[in-house]
């Protein structure tokens, strides 16, 4: 790139963010990146200068900086305690590698790091619940199965540890996927909360950066990214959005913004929140009487040990 940083003016540019038109040396764009999250976590209330903070490490590139950033910018809340949480779904020639990434990022940032597995935690591993789910002719998408339930063990890890915060390193196309997915689902919990109030509350601090950014900052700073790719990842209904908005965003700049904040103007209340159910079976909020989580692992035949 041979034109001049928007910020410093310096010729040795780098990236250039087309929704913005700013075109960025390697100084300025790892500046305004960490800016960006540093204001995201402010403008959407996400934490506080004492809280307990857990973050979920897949050992992926997005988490991987999740964690980096979020060390970096607590450093500076001698108060507030960071941790890492990883989940090892059981997912053989993909999650070794990950999970090797995870321990190493923790172990040089010297920061305490939680690991549990779905075997532990629900008795069979993803690949096991999988082959179950054939054997009883239960059709579930293996995407499905394995985010509801790192969910609900991150969730219940969390709880146990006291946490204040959960961060999950959604991005922006992350997160605006999901909308869409659950449009075209008839999720009627399309209208999901920016930031929960309950304990934990779940935190997204890269919300408002588009994951071509996230990747570029990894890239920058040379993590160590993984080289293997989910066995399952072919089969999951988020590719067919991912697709269509990442065409969308190249033709249109700016659109995966508009749409973010078209969809937050729905949030769904408080007091709409506050008036779901419990699930029958394990007492978690839900809007269904059996959760989905009991109701994958009864369909399942599996008794969750947590
Ligand atoms: Fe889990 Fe699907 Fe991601 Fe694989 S691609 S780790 S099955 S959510
Ligand atoms: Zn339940």
């Amino acid at each position: 790139m041979s034109l001049k940083c928007t910020i410093c003016k310096s010729s040795k540019t780098v990236f250039k963010r087309a929704y913005s038109g700013e075109i960025l040396c390697e100084k300025c764009f790892s500046k305004t990146f960490i800016k960006r999250v540093v204001k995201t976590i402010s403008r959407y209330n996400m934490l506080h200068f004492n809280d307990k903070i857990g973050v979920a490490v897949s050992g992926g590139k997005d988490s991987l900086t999740l964690l980096h950033v979020l060390y970096k910018i607590e450093k500076k809340f001698p108060h507030s305690q960071l941790l890492a949480i990883t989940i090892d779904e059981g997912i053989k020639g993909y999650r070794e590698e990950s999970l090797k990434i995870a321990i190493e990022a923790c172990k040089k940032l010297k920061i305490k790091h939680v690991i549990s597995s779905f075997k532990e935690a629900y008795g069979a591993s993803l690949d096991e619940m999988i082959k179950i789910s054939q054997e009883k002719n239960v059709f579930i998408s293996p995407c499905t199965l394995c985010g509801i339930l790192r969910r609900h063990l991150l969730f219940h890890i969390a709880k146990n540890l006291d946490l204040d915060a959960l961060a999950t390193a959604h991005t922006l196309d992350d997160i605006v996927q999901t909308y869409f997915l659950n449009v075209l689902r008839g999720d009627v919990n399309i209208f999901i909360r920016k930031v929960s109030n309950e304990k934990p509350k779940l935190i997204t601090p890269f919300r408002l950066t588009p994951e071509k950014e996230v990747a570029f900052y990894a890239y920058l700073k040379g993590y160590y990214l993984q080289s293997t790719l989910c066995k399952y990842a072919y089969s999951s209904a988020r590719n067919f959005v991912r697709n269509f908005l990442n065409q969308y965003e190249t033709n249109y700049p700016g659109a995966l913004f508009t749409a973010l904040h078209t969809f937050e103007k729905f949030e769904i209340s408080e007091e709409k929140e506050s008036k779901k159910e419990r699930c029958i079976i394990c007492g978690e909020r839900s809007s269904r009487k059996i959760c989905r989580v009991c109701e994958i692992l009864s369909k399942l035949d599996l008794k969750p040990k947590i």
